[in-house]
């Protein structure tokens, strides 16, 4: 809780085993050309919790292999589990997997509350025919997918291939990280804004805006369409939340992306 009024989400947070956290998140900062500020561990998070007044985590993490997500997603309920109540757990889902529906199955079974995928870093393109299997049944079950999104190195996962599966699985709740765009926020926010089920988190966007231009991108997809995520560990979560604090939104609108619409998504 900040300011004695405000209950806050960060939902975007990427958790690792402590074991292997400085490996997976060296591999992340080669594959952005960047230097994460955090580690990537759950304890940090809970230090976070405490100093930075964030009251809830959804945490997830990426399989690059088919064969990851049963562990992955194991740790990740696991954690969830041990957190009393401080994470929101997501699932990771691979298209080569050979039991899509099972995996699903599985997630649910475990507790996880949505599923998160990264084209970029799984190498698919959103309108693969191997991920409609995912839309499919993740509409179905009602399972949000929070999505990686944007990267104007590849054409995996930019607005051209997410805005047909918006259209044709209406009944899918997606989450856009990064402004739905990552380093093609503007473009981004013209295609994407204004579609039903689609919302999109302010992760992994700030440092490349003026606080005028990030009140712009967010009135573009408007309050009740914006998340408020940080895809710990890249960056601090308290000084993130510290530049949202900062912006010109009333407390409505503030209290919107900072919780009630995770909230709404999640079922939280
Ligand atoms: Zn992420």
């Amino acid at each position: 809780m900040i300011n004695g009024k405000f209950f806050v989400i960060d939902s975007h947070c990427h958790i690792y085993p402590e074991k292997i956290a400085s490996k997976a998140v060296a591999g992340t900062d080669a594959f952005y050309g960047v230097t994460s500020v955090m580690g990537g561990k759950t304890s940090e998070l809970k230090e976070i919790s405490r100093s930075a007044g964030i009251d809830m985590f959804v945490v997830e993490s990426v399989a690059t292999t088919p064969k990851q997500v049963p562990s992955i997603n194991r740790f990740i309920a696991e954690e969830t589990e041990k957190s009393n109540g401080l994470f929101v757990g997501v699932g990771t889902l691979h298209p080569d997997s050979e039991d899509i529906a099972g995996d699903i199955d599985d997630l649910i079974a475990l507790g996880l509350k949505g599923v998160k995928l990264h084209p970029d870093i799984q190498r698919f393109k959103i309108d693969d025919y191997r991920c409609l299997k995912i839309y499919e049944i993740c509409e179905k079950k009602g399972l949000p997918i929070l999505m990686h999104t944007g990267d104007n190195r590849y054409d995996y996962s930019n607005p051209n291939r997410l805005k047909p599966i918006l259209d044709i699985y209406k009944g899918l709740t997606v989450i856009g990280a990064h402004f739905g765009g990552y380093s093609i926020w503007e473009e981004a926010a013209q295609e994407l804004h204004g579609i039903d089920n689609f919302y999109v988190d302010c992760s992994s966007s700030f440092f490349n805006f003026s606080d005028d231009e990030i009140v712009r991108l967010i009135r573009t997809y408007g309050v009740d369409r914006v998340l408020f995520g940080t895809d710990f560990p890249m960056w601090s979560p308290k000084a993130e939340l510290e530049r949202f604090m900062n912006l010109p939104f009333n407390d409505d609108e503030r209290k919107l992306i900072l919780s009630e619409n995770a909230k709404k998504i999640y079922g939280i």
